[in-house]
């Protein structure tokens, strides 16, 4: 599975917060993610996670929401 920093992963399960978007800090053997709800950080191991990804948006891809660029353009250098 092609993760990288700076995406934006789709959960099949809601943050208790209501967001079901991700945006990716880190990846790795450990994934370091931020709601894009609530903007909590956490610490997934990869095996976790990918069990839960339905959709993943890279950067790149990104020409939809003019929210998430924001929150992509607080982490510039990916
Ligand atoms: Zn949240």
């Amino acid at each position: 599975m092609d993760v990288r920093p700076g995406d934006i992963l789709t959960m099949k399960k809601n943050h208790p917060c209501g967001s079901n978007e991700m945006y990716v800090i880190r990846s790795g053997m450990d994934f370091r993610l931020r709601c894009t709800g609530c903007s909590r950080e956490f610490m997934i191991p990869r095996n976790k996670i990918e069990k839960n990804i339905k959709k993943i948006k890279h950067q790149d891809e990104d020409i939809s929401g003019t929210m998430q660029k924001k929150k992509i353009k607080e982490k510039p250098d990916v």
